[in-house]
């Protein structure tokens, strides 16, 4: 069904058909709606459960759908498909809030933080961005201080997707002293004391997401809450970021397609001069140079996909596919944009909505710069 055979099984492609028929049935036609009101209806989570799209890749004891990487993203794609990367960075926030948990958690803890999001009656989110910086996690300074059987966190968090109206946040915090070795994951729920937070904060793009900043006064948070051990949270974040920049390689790449073929058809029946844009050289060029970028960073981000599925060490690979496909799809939304003319800087074009949402692509789940910086220390 994508012409990516070799990463994709009759097993990945029959997911891929259910997915697609929902998202065009449930979530395409209401999208400029949704994207103008800043948010989409909450009970999209739980038919998003209920078709079994929020559980793929988690283990069938709480709720999920064991599948692999590539289950994984073909969920990412079709959802990203609906071209409102707002809708899909909160409908998946789960995604970058759970795994930390299904990997260090307790089986109590599972039990008890799992199954709700899975089933779409509960949302989560990731908390590790602070006001004061995102790209130095090392030096994130909301604390937590042990007291009894709980621990009293203070500081805040900001940029953080789905967190006006999530109901369990997965926190970074300093629980020790300074640098990587002083910081865990502590889960907060959003009626523990002490907690409070924004409305949405107004964005770029990314408009049907719901962002917020968090503040913790003093607030108490059972121990229990803790994930994996006390002071060892910076490794749990790292990998965490891993798939996190998969996803968002993954989300990139749907974009610049999304945005590839709007333009085929569109120069193939916008005409200039009294010929289509096609008969233009200079637009066909174009043209190639985005189909171009969309296959190359399609098919490098599968390779390290598989890589990854094989349990193969990518760090420094997964980081390239990210700062490739993250600046090819900054290029072919942009070239969108040209192509359309005037109509692509009108709300509610698609081309319009995929360049200023895919702005955010080269900043979040780790910066460009900061890419580099991975990539520098393993090559040099
Ligand atoms: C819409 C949106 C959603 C988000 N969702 C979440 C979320 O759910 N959870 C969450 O925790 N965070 C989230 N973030 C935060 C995001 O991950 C951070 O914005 C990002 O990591 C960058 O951090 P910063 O904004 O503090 O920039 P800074 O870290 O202050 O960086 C500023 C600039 O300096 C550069 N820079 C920093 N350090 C270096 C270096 N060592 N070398 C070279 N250049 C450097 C950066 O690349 C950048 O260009 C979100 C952000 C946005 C905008």
């Amino acid at each position: 069904m994508t012409g990516y055979d070799r990463y994709f099984t009759p097993d990945h492609d029959l997911v891929r058909r259910v997915a697609r028929e929902w998202v065009t049935a449930e979530i395409i036609p209401h999208v400029n709606e949704w994207e103008e009101a800043a948010g989409f209806p909450r009970d999209l989570y739980a038919r998003a459960a209920a078709i079994g799209l929020l559980g793929i890749g988690y283990p069938e004891a709480y709720g999920g759908t064991p599948g692999d990487l590539f289950m994984k993203i073909v969920a990412w794609e079709e959802v990203a498909r609906c071209g409102s990367g707002g809708l899909g960075a909160s409908l998946g926030s789960h995604d970058i809030a759970l795994p930390p948990i299904v990997a260090f958690g307790t089986p109590e803890q599972r039990d008890r933080m799992l199954p709700a999001v899975l089933s779409g009656q509960s949302i989560a989110a990731l908390a590790v961005t602070e006001p004061g910086g995102g790209s130095d996690v090392a030096g994130l300074r909301t604390t937590a201080v042990r007291d009894g059987d709980d621990y009293i966190v203070n500081g805040s968090k900001t940029f953080i997707t789905s967190g006006v109206r999530a109901d369990q946040f997965t926190v970074a915090v300093r629980t020790g002293g300074e640098g990587h070795h002083g910081i865990s994951l502590l889960v907060i729920d959003a009626d523990a004391p002490g907690f409070t937070r924004s409305g949405p904060l107004a964005k770029m793009g990314w408009w049907a997401s719901d962002t917020a900043e968090l503040f913790f006064d003093n607030c108490r948070v059972p121990a229990a809450n803790l994930i994996g051990e006390e002071n060892m949270g910076f490794y749990a974040i790292m990998e965490n970021f891993q798939k996190e920049r998969l996803q968002l390689s993954v989300g990139a790449n749907i974009n610049a397609e999304l945005a590839l073929e709007a333009c085929l058809a569109y120069a193939a029946e916008r005409r200039a001069f009294g010929k289509p844009l096609t008969g233009f050289q200079v637009l066909r060029h174009k043209l190639v140079d985005m189909a171009t970028r969309v296959e190359v960073s399609r098919e490098y981000t599968y390779r390290v996909a598989a890589r990854m599925n094989a349990g193969e060490d990518q760090v420094t690979e997964v980081s390239m596919a990210k700062l490739f496909a993250t600046e090819a799809s900054d290029f072919v939304t942009n070239e969108a944009v040209q192509i359309f003319g005037g109509y692509g800087y009108m709300r509610g074009y698609l081309v319009e909505r995929l360049y200023r949402d895919n702005r955010i692509l080269t900043i979040g789940g780790g910066t460009t710069e900061v890419m580099k910086e991975i990539i520098a220390k393993r090559l040099l």
